[in-house]
């Protein structure tokens, strides 16, 4: 019997580690706009192996975050589908998609998304303790002080700048230890220095935990880091770049 045969099939087949980590076919999205249309994404092919850090490259209004809001199934496509170590979301209803996230994926919104209510060190301790993870206070102390903010957990959210608030939501997407992380222009808002500081972290965190990472940049400089460049026009996927970074 080859080796071929012996692998399992059907839904067992669908955890091999041989499956790419997060991927999506044939991914569709568009909004009704006046009497029509307008097609946010069509088509889309993606493939992220395990323990890679692909960018997405792309201009503004050419769905890179329609596309990564998909990937975390915090939208739904209109065609096509994700999957996830080769498993599909579609079957997924919304409290099957938060137990999936639960876990495996950190998001890091482009707005930030941090609960006003709640102070920095607050926020970095929710997923946490949703999460049940043990000493969650002393890693949201941890994370805050790598991303430099040691000082303003008490501090909440109208109380930090811009910059500051993208660094307590890294903190927060990197506190659950994920398996996949998905950062919207992560350091649109910081300044080279701090920009730098976040990619160390990300780096640590691919070395410590093996997550897989895809990011969403304007940046060309954290784009040549990425093992893969895809290219995003209007929608599509125009071009994939595979070459890793060049040291
Ligand atoms: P990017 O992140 O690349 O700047 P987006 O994914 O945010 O792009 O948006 C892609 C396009 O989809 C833009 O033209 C945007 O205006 C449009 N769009 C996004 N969300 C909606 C929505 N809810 N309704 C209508 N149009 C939308
Ligand atoms: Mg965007």
């Amino acid at each position: 019997m080859t080796r071929t045969e012996a692998e399992p099939s059907g839904p067992a087949a669908a955890a091999r580690p041989t499956a790419p980590r997060i991927a999506c076919r044939g991914l569709t999205r568009r909004h009704k706009s006046g009497s029509g249309y307008l097609e946010v994404l069509r088509d889309v092919e993606l493939r992220v192996e395990r323990g890679s850090f692909v960018a997405i490259v792309g201009p503004s209004g050419s769905g890179k975050s329609t596309l990564l809001a998909l990937l975390a199934g915090l939208d739904r496509a209109d065609g096509g589908e994700v999957l996830y170590d080769g498993e599909s979301l579609a079957g997924l209803d919304e409290d099957g998609l938060a137990r999936w996230r639960r876990g495996r994926v950190g998001f890091v919104f482009q707005s930030f998304q941090l609960f006003g209510h709640l102070t920095a060190r607050e926020n970095v301790l929710l997923p946490l303790e949703i999460g049940g993870i043990e000493g969650a206070r002393g890693r949201a102390e941890r994370l805050l002080a790598e991303v430099g903010l040691g000082d303003r957990g008490h501090h909440y959210p109208s109380q930090l700048s811009g910059g500051e608030q993208q660094r307590v939501a890294l903190a927060r997407a990197f506190a659950g230890a994920p398996e996949l992380l998905l950062a919207d222009e992560p350091t649109g808002n910081l300044d080279a220095a701090n920009g730098r500081m976040v990619l160390e972290l990300f780096e640590r965190l691919r070395r410590e935990l093996g997550t897989t990472v895809v990011l969403v940049t304007h940046d060309p400089g954290i784009a040549d880091l990425a093992d893969a460049r895809v290219y995003l026009e209007a929608g599509r996927v125009v071009r994939v770049d595979r070459g890793g970074p060049a040291t």
